[in-house]
């Protein structure tokens, strides 16, 4: 296309430096194993914490909820696109969460949007961890407020950009509950104390921490007993939660706000019956099999010590997530299209969405995923990663 020249011309690059990626379709359900050009793999790259896109509970929902209410809903959701449904769901997350209320958005990334994008004006400041996710800074970017980073978990510089920044009207911390591409979890105690003590607002991304961290999944505040202390909780409905949407969990007048203010909820069509039937069916599988948990997490500690003990380098993580950091762009791509060959899909991940000299291969264990298919996946881990001289 004419004028768009340049577009070709940093394809090519990415081309040239082994970075171009394709979409690598899936031809089965999502699980512990999926079809990959006509072969089983073992899955080590989905969100799908608990196994629930695929939960027999939620399956029924949704299909239940197709057949009564239809496939789609016709409507944002301050015009004529509200069904009891969707009130339904953001009760049972307020409860969940335990805050006043809760409001749910599209996805997890207008969530982020949406909230930073209506609530902060010229005459406040966010002030925000490195490593946050591309939604919160794109948020941020919407906004007319003033903005500071820190180093990445760095309490001192915390502190450093909260004196910065007394006078302004609102001061808001913005974090990741578990950083995504590393795995390690926020030190939400400290960013507490500091926030208490410089009179500052707290926002949380849990998308990594619900259905993962604290009880039954409720997320990073509650893991670390801060009920009450976090202004605003951010999660998704995409992961853990194994559907689609994301949320805001906070006091009644911030959601009655963002239900006039925030404008991807605002302009943008409301979920259809099945994904939200389906999520408020994932909440209650939460309350009532606690033990899928227990199984997500001693996998993932299994797992984790098994990269560790061949020798790979795995960086901070805390959680289920776990980096196999390999530095060089293109060795993380080379690496995970082997990994493919011999059975694993774990998907490699380069400049930008890590610094430069931190491409790794990102894996995600889920429950659904037996003690063998983690150890085969090792085997193969240990096999690949020594014919490319990463171990
Ligand atoms: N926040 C974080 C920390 C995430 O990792 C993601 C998922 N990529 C999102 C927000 C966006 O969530 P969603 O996929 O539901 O848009």
């Amino acid at each position: 296309m004419k004028g768009f020249d340049y577009l070709q011309t940093e394809l090519d690059e990415m081309k040239e430096q082994g970075t171009f990626r394709k979409l690598i379709p899936i031809e089965s359900e999502q699980g512990s194993k999926v079809v990959i050009n006509g072969k089983e793999v073992i899955q080590l790259s989905s969100n799908n914490y608990l196994g629930l896109t695929s939960h027999p509970r939620l399956r029924k929902a949704a299909l239940e909820a197709v057949e009564k209410f239809g496939a789609g809903t016709g409507s944002v959701r301050t015009i004529a696109g509200t069904f009891s449904m969707h009130n339904e769901l953001e009760q049972k997350l307020a409860t969940f969460k335990h805050t006043e209320a809760a409001l749910v958005f599209q996805s997890g990334f207008t969530t982020n949007q949406g909230v930073l994008s209506s609530i902060l004006t010229k005459e406040d400041v966010v002030i925000s961890d490195a490593l946050n996710h591309a939604s919160i800074i794109d948020g941020i970017r919407l906004t007319k407020a003033a903005r500071k980073v820190y180093n990445h978990v760095d309490m001192k510089d915390l502190e450093r950009a909260l004196k910065e920044s007394q006078e302004f009207r609102v001061r808001i911390i913005v974090t990741d509950g578990v950083f995504s591409m590393d795995g390690n979890i926020a030190p939400l105690p400290e960013i507490v104390e500091l926030a208490e003590e410089y009179d500052a607002l707290i926002m949380v991304d849990d998308a990594h921490a619900s259905g993962v961290l604290g009880e039954n999944g409720r997320g990073t505040v509650n893991h670390f007993g801060l009920d009450g202390r976090v202004h605003i909780q951010v999660g998704t409905l995409s992961k853990a939660i194994g559907v689609l949407g994301g949320y805001v969990a906070s006091t009644r007048t911030l959601i009655d706000y963002l239900i006039h203010k925030g404008r991807p909820f605002l302009f943008s069509t409301s979920h259809p019956p099945a994904v939200t039937a389906a999520c408020i069916e994932a909440i209650d599988v939460l309350l009532e099999e606690p033990e899928l948990i227990d199984t997500l997490w001693d996998n993932a500690k299994f797992f984790k010590k098994g990269l560790a003990e061949l020798g790979f380098n795995t960086g901070v993580s805390e959680t289920p997530i776990t980096p196999v950091i390999v530095s060089d762009d293109a060795l993380a791509h080379q690496f995970s299209d082997k990994l493919l060959q011999y059975g694993v899909f774990a998907q490699g991940i380069a400049f930008p969405t890590v610094a430069k000299g931190q491409a790794r291969v990102r894996t995600i264990v889920t429950a659904q995923h037996t003690k063998e298919e983690l150890q085969e996946a090792l085997d193969i881990f240990e096999k690949a990663g020594k014919e490319l001289s990463i171990i």
